[in-house]
């Protein structure tokens, strides 16, 4: 570590935690990062599907997501962004909801078609099963991006501007006051984490006895909050509560050789089922909406892709027939009350961007520009005011409701 005080200590370094450190290195604020595990063995910034789009239902997701899209696009070599658009199939039930938002979308200059069944085939003659389909968006703007590129991409850019990393530390004790720097106290690993423990300590809060480690002191102007799906047990440290709990997704990468969606974008099926092409694969997902919420990381596997991803790509494709399960992993979702992100000031000093609710990838840019002008001039820059997303809302009654598909 370079100094013994930072402007701003960042906890958790994750894609949203990692696009904090360049947005704050921008505005030339001393800025250390702390992880657990740098590498990201269990953040979900490694487990998600990649998708990109600004089809929300609450003018401030859709403005942090456009303003994201406008930086991918200008380093979309750099982030693997391609702009294929999302294709998105609606049944009769969700098909007015979705129309209801089309114009809100417009309005906000972000392109979006509206489709009849038909229209859907002519365009992905693979989609031939059209019972069921009431209509379908499709934005050509939204896309799939290679979020391990994004991530460290953002963490190249703020150590340029000298943002500084710092592996293998768990914060335990925090203190901040209004008046004086906040003081973190933190357990710093000796060697490298195995696996094992590594799961142990994400799953059951804290470095525990069992690892050599060592007590790390650090002082800083303000902290900053990022740590997905367990920022509850850092808002934890200061009594706060954090409005999310985790949540288990599953998604697979299957086999099919007789199809190619390398021309296509994300596809969104009327099932919720949705699968785009992956190198010579397809990456396909699916949330069953009883998930109960726990840090569980156990991938269900053939028994995954049986029950939940083929029989729903089947249905709507007959090209899919002779899919197989390749491989696949289980990550988690933070998710809150109305599915909106939780960004903003916690408590004097404190700040703080997680509960993405399936979001963090595409809105990393936009909330963390946001929150650095938050915390460098004390307001949020003009064209990206996520105020409404404040945890104010939920005792306010204000909630920033999202429906579909988490
Ligand atoms: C299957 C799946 C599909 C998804 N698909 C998409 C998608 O298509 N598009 C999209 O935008 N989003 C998607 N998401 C969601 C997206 O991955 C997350 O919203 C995003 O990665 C959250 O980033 P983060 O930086 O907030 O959290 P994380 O990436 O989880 O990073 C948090 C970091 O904090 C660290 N940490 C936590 N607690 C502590 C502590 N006490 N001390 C030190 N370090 C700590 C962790 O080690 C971790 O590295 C998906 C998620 C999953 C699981």
């Amino acid at each position: 570590m370079a100094r013994e005080r930072y402007d701003v200590i960042v906890v958790g370094a994750g894609v949203v935690g990692s696009a904090l450190a360049m947005a704050l290195a921008e505005r030339r604020l001393s800025t250390l990062v702390i992880d657990v595990d740098l590498s990201g063995r269990l953040s979900s910034s490694e487990k998600n599907a990649g998708g990109v789009r600004a089809t929300w239902w609450q003018p401030v997701n859709i403005a942090l997501c456009r303003a994201s899209i406008a930086y991918y696009q200008s380093v979309a070599r750099e982030v693997g962004f391609r702009q294929k658009g999302y294709l998105w199939l609606y049944d009769a039930e969700t098909w007015p909801k979705a129309l209801d938002h089309v114009e809100l979308q417009r309005s906000l200059k972000h392109p979006i078609e509206t489709l009849s069944a038909r229209e859907v085939h002519a365009r992905v003659p693979e989609i031939d099963r059209l019972e069921g389909i009431a209509g379908a968006t499709f934005s050509p703007e939204d896309g799939l991006i290679n979020s391990n590129l994004l991530k460290n991409h953002y963490r190249e850019r703020s150590r340029a501007l000298g943002a500084e990393y710092l592996d293998g530390v768990y914060i335990y004790a925090i203190r901040a006051e209004r008046d004086a720097d906040a003081r973190l106290e933190c357990w710093h690993a000796d060697r490298p984490l195995s696996d094992a423990v590594l799961m142990r300590m994400m799953a059951q809060d804290g470095p525990g006895d069992a690892e050599t480690g060592h007590l790390l002191n650090l002082r800083a102007g303000a902290i900053a909050i990022t740590g997905g799906a367990w920022s509850a047990n850092v808002l934890k440290l200061l009594d706060l509560p954090s409005f999310s709990e985790p949540i288990r997704r599953q998604i697979c990468v299957v086999d099919n050789r007789e199809t190619n969606f390398a021309a296509y974008g994300m596809i969104v099926d009327t099932s919720g089922v949705y699968f785009h092409n992956e190198g010579p694969h397809i990456l396909a997902g699916y949330s069953p909406p009883e998930e109960p919420p726990g840090y569980h990381f156990q991938y269900d596997g053939e028994q995954f892709f049986q029950n939940e991803i083929w029989p729903r790509m089947y249905a709507r494709m007959s090209c899919c027939e002779r899919m197989r399960h390749v491989t696949g992993w289980a990550g988690l979702y933070s998710v809150t009350p109305d599915r909106s992100a939780i960004i903003g000031c916690a408590a004097p000093r404190v700040y703080e961007a997680h509960g993405f609710s399936g979001r963090g990838v595409m809105q990393s840019y936009g909330a963390a520009k946001a929150l650095a002008g938050l915390i460098a001039d004390g307001r949020y820059p003009e064209s990206l005011d996520a105020s409404a997303l404040s945890r104010e809302r939920f005792a306010d009654d204000r909630l920033v409701r999202e429906e579909l598909h988490i």
